[in-house]
């Protein structure tokens, strides 16, 4: 596996603790995928309004976006 742009998807969701839509997950991948696999999973989120942590259904996903630049906001997120 060669490491460039990491490509994926930035999901975002609601806050259940102060309603802002501030928190983001990440969904790595080389490939295009649906949103069915994408929304299938479980995400460890964390708020960047509040502050709150937990775990997230992509289900519950406001949004999905795909980018080419997933690293940096990974990088963002690691602590
Ligand atoms: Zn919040």
């Amino acid at each position: 596996m060669t490491i460039g742009k990491t490509q994926g998807y930035i999901l975002t969701f609601r806050c259940v603790n102060c309603g802002k839509h501030e928190v983001f997950a990440n969904y790595p991948c080389k490939d295009l995928v649906t949103a069915d696999q994408i929304r299938a999973r479980i995400y460890r989120v964390s708020c960047n309004s509040c502050g709150w942590s937990g775990d997230a259904c992509g289900l519950s996903a406001i949004h999905i976006s795909h980018t080419s630049e997933l690293k940096a906001r990974i990088a963002g997120q690691a602590n």
